[in-house]
């Protein structure tokens, strides 16, 4: 941020850098279980856009896990977060069960990408709300951007 953009290469928004939104909205899914349903491509999206420091296994699981939701969408994406869940729970391995993401192409070897068509501090809010507008509306919002995040890993380098 010390040039005033984010690892993503976005500007700050109103409400600061993509940090600033990403914890705000960490906070508000908390008290609210509808909101929560987006909780995985959020986290995914986030990191996959500021991915210094993540492990490379994390990330891949997490790019394949947002190519799940874009091609088939959120319950499916949420029956595979809640195996995961339950399995790690369990303890039965450390890690993903990557069974059911095997299908989706692994993450591009090289570098992040800097450039992402939407961003999380482009994320509208309202009275420091992201679900002012319903919840559905708040859910195409960030299915684009865990299209844009899938869309500049695969063309990066
Ligand atoms: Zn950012």
């Amino acid at each position: 941020m010390a040039d005033g953009h984010c690892d993503c290469g976005a500007a700050a928004g109103p409400l600061g850098g993509c940090a600033d939104y990403y914890h705000a909205i960490l906070a508000e899914e908390q008290a609210d279980p509808e909101m929560y349903k987006w909780h995985t491509p959020v986290v995914c999206a986030y990191l996959l856009q500021h991915s210094s420091g993540v492990g490379e296994k994390q990330l891949d699981s997490q790019f394949r896990l947002l190519q799940l939701y874009l091609d088939a969408g959120l319950d499916a994406l949420l029956r595979v977060a809640a195996h995961q869940v339950a399995r790690n729970n369990h303890r039965a391995r450390s890690g993903y069960d990557m069974r059911p993401l095997t299908a989706f192409a692994p993450l591009p070897p090289g570098a992040a990408p800097r450039h992402f068509r939407a961003t999380f501090c482009g994320l509208p809010l309202r009275d420091g709300s992201f679900v002012f507008d319903g919840h559905a509306a708040y859910g195409s919002r960030i299915e684009t951007i865990a299209g844009a995040t899938v869309e500049s890993w695969k063309s990066a380098r």
